[in-house]
């Protein structure tokens, strides 16, 4: 009997909502005394709890047929690893909501993207915003960050950042205005383009079906 392995945000912003979209599924899990594998009862989909960032990568490697992930994660890790493919987006999902937006320093005189040619970007997300801003003929250069982008600007290693955005309110807090939105994002689910056994085929069709209605349920 063929399982199903589902990666999700172990703690974070997407923890809650992930866990509970799949509880509302009918979904139980026997949670392990480590609290990194929670097993399926009833139905054969087990949790694999993990960093977000993580969860791409353990869907392109095999280690999980699904994950539920930010775009923005997905995005980045397409492209940096799988020549920008790999993850086939099952679902959009209605959390996690956030852009990734271009930031300047207040005084500074940019208006758009274009005026950021040449410019050092810090980012955490840079084959993203390399490639979001090359379509737009920006060519630029990215000082990558894996955190607290946002103060690069003021220490004088960035003239600008390409950060994940929802209120405003970090950018504020650090003198810096949104410049332009690069990318809108939400959590989705997501499954390893490789394909599956036909029993775990099967076995998806039946989650999927289980969730698209809890999704228009929730409209
Ligand atoms: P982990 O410890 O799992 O690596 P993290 O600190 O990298 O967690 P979170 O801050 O929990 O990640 O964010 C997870 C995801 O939530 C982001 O990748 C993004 O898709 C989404 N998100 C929604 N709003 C925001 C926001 N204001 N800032 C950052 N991410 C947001
Ligand atoms: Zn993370």
């Amino acid at each position: 009997m063929s399982r199903i392995r589902v990666a999700i945000q172990k703690s974070g912003r997407l923890s809650e909502s992930s866990l509970g979209l799949l509880q509302s599924c009918g979904l139980r899990f026997a949670k392990s005394k480590d609290k990194l594998f929670w097993y399926g009862q009833d139905f054969p989909v087990d949790l694999l709890l993990v960093r977000d960032d993580d969860i791409p990568r353990l869907l392109l490697d095999g280690v999980c047929e699904l994950g539920i992930v930010g775009q923005n994660i997905a995005r980045e890790v397409m492209l940096e690893r799988n020549g920008g493919s790999g993850l086939e987006e099952l679902r959009p999902l209605q959390f996690g909501g956030c852009r990734l937006s271009l930031a300047v320093p207040e005084a500074s005189t940019a208006s758009s993207a274009k005026d950021l040619d040449g410019a050092r970007i810090a980012t955490s997300y840079p084959a993203l915003t390399r490639a979001l801003l090359e379509e737009q003929g920006v060519s630029a250069r990215i000082v990558e960050l894996s955190g607290s982008v946002e103060i690069a600007p003021g220490l004088g290693t960035a003239d600008a950042i390409s950060d994940l955005v929802s209120t405003g309110t970090t950018l504020r807090a650090n003198h810096l205005r949104e410049l332009q939105e690069l990318f809108r994002s939400t959590a989705a689910l997501y499954r390893s383009a490789a394909p599956m056994s036909e029993e775990s085929s099967t076995l998806l069709d039946r989650l999927l079906a289980r969730l698209d209605g809890v999704l228009q349920a929730q409209e």
